[in-house]
């Protein structure tokens, strides 16, 4: 006899199955895009001619839902804060809430208002452009060797959207008022045959990220080329594709040239016995669209080993566990790609309101255990300066009050060899001053002066 079973779904912090319905957002609500044919919408060349690139080109998409004070409220961010510049996809804006754009998740980090940012820390003082140190850590210019067996290979600067937080907004995207972009000095050829040229005499290497920027931006055939010079090597055996154009403007992954090259890449890659994957930068459940779905199902029917997603955990878009199980659901049920990565949000200047506390992070990582598959259970991910990724469990002391955590490392960056330190130093994150008890942000408000070159 079967016995009465007590686990009864509704009474779960978080219910299982999920309540949306999985369909494309109908484009035609928004007036700009109301004559729009379905032959139009997915194709890719349509959608690159048709992003938007300022609020005057916002506001004929979205007319009367775009409302005059959040229209300046973008044009005041634009001119203050930002530190990227406004690039949409029409796919991009399709996944906002036209009726609530204020509130909408996808709105809040992919087109900032200057109300969203903090009033009084708007910016960490320790926040710094490449927080991460990558361009210090290039062998070549645009490759990345921080950890001893992979590196990350920068193609190019620019997406096909730009999104608010993003952590390359030294080199990527356009400069705006707040930010002069870094340019590469060299040409994409010279650049490419540079690193093939290292990691050729590099054995110690065997995975590449081929990211930027983002690969769908990289024209197919020099992406081909290059993804199989890499193949060729025989030290690379995991090489995976960066793309949140995946999710921004699928249609560029369902075009003709693009599907021949990307199944000539898998075929190889299946020949040499080399992994290859995408991984790609999904932050709501709202982004993950039938559209989507299509490109990851052709990716893995040619024989990718995976799609993968690393979000980014961004306050007031995905930092609920509710927020977050929705996600990672969406994109396992519907989109068949992979939960992997939730990093916190980098230090870069002007991100204070996205970013959380690390206790914040761990809270999270404990709210969503044991709802999805082990293996499709997200780890939640610091990116700490000149360390490296860590679990946010991971860190070996932690002042609550000033928000200063310390964490170790277990082997040096490209830049450390000689450093008879880097193995026993202790390394600091920050947590934004503004979650921190009155005693801490008084500390951090005696620093200012000290610290404001850092900004
Ligand atoms: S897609 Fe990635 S590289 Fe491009 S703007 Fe967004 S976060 Fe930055």
């Amino acid at each position: 006899m079967a016995r009465k079973v007590k686990a009864d779904p509704s009474r779960q912090p978080f219910s299982y199955p999920l309540r949306r319905q999985f369909v494309e957002p109908d484009w035609k609500r928004l007036p700009g895009y109301k004559d729009v044919s379905q032959k139009d919408w997915e194709s890719a060349l349509w959608q690159r001619q048709h992003s938007v690139k300022n609020v005057k080109e916002l506001k004929e998409v979205l007319g009367s839902f775009l409302t005059d004070d959040l229209s300046e409220e973008i044009l005041r961010d634009q001119k203050e804060r930002a530190t990227m510049s406004i690039l949409l996809p029409p796919q991009m804006i399709n996944t906002m809430n036209a009726d609530d754009l204020r509130h909408d998740p996808v709105r809040r980090y992919m087109l900032p208002i200057i109300s969203d940012r903090h009033a009084e820390w708007p910016n960490h003082p320790k926040a710094t452009r490449d927080s991460l140190h990558e361009s210090e850590m290039w062998a070549t210019e645009g490759l990345t060797h921080r950890y001893p067996t992979k590196v990350l290979a920068e193609m190019i600067a620019t997406c096909p959207q730009y999104c608010g937080h993003c952590t390359r907004m030294d080199l990527v995207g356009n400069s705006v008022p707040q930010v002069q972009k870094h340019k590469f000095e060299h040409q994409p050829k010279e650049r490419y045959e540079a690193m093939l040229d290292y990691l050729k005499k590099t054995p110690s290497v065997r995975d590449v990220v081929v990211s930027g920027g983002d690969v769908a931006n990289v024209p197919i055939a020099q992406l081909e080329a290059f993804v199989c010079a890499l193949m060729d090597l025989p030290n690379i055996k995991d090489i995976r594709l960066a793309t949140k154009g995946l999710q921004g403007l699928p249609q560029h992954f369902l075009q003709d040239d693009v599907l021949k090259a990307l199944d000539r890449i898998a075929k190889k890659a299946w020949e040499r016995g080399v992994d290859i994957a995408v991984h790609t930068h999904v932050n709501h459940a709202n982004q993950v669209t039938p559209l989507v779905a299509k490109a990851v199902k052709k990716l893995l029917e040619m024989g990718f080993r995976d799609v993968r997603n690393q979000g980014v955990l961004l306050r007031g878009v995905n930092t609920t566990a509710n927020d977050l199980l929705e996600l990672c659901f969406t994109l396992l049920d519907f989109g068949k790609i992979m939960p992997y990565y939730f990093y916190q949000c980098d230090m870069i200047p002007n991100s204070e309101h996205w970013r959380l506390s690390i206790h914040e992070a761990r809270q999270l990582q404990h709210d969503i255990m044991g709802y999805l598959p082990g293996f499709a259970t997200p780890r939640v991910t610091v990116d700490v300066p000149y360390v490296g990724k860590r679990w946010v469990h991971q860190l070996a002391d932690y002042d609550k009050v000033k928000g200063v955590s310390y964490w170790t490392k277990n082997y040096r960056t490209g830049i450390e060899a000689d450093d008879a330190e880097a193995l026993t130093r202790r390394y600091e994150y920050y947590d934004p001053v503004y979650t921190l008890p009155p005693e801490g942000q008084e500390y951090w408000r005696k620093q200012l002066p000290k610290t404001a070159a850092h900004a």
